[in-house]
């Protein structure tokens, strides 16, 4: 798991979800220098959209 970490080095959004009864983490690092994590699937969802539109691939579109 510790492979699919985002890094400074590697960045990058990374969702995960043990199991169907389990609450879904997130971790997000971007090339920009921001960097976020999440628990639970409301908040990972949120986490998610926010940085669809602000981060990562949404550099490249400003
Ligand atoms: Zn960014």
């Amino acid at each position: 798991m510790a492979d699919l970490t985002p890094t400074p080095d590697r960045p990058g959004l990374h969702v995960s979800k043990p199991s169907p009864s389990a609450p879904a983490t997130a971790s997000a690092v971007c090339h920009c220098g921001a960097s976020a994590t999440a628990t639970g699937d409301t908040q990972v969802r949120a986490l998610v959209e926010g940085w669809s539109a602000d981060h990562g691939p949404a550099h490249g579109r400003k």
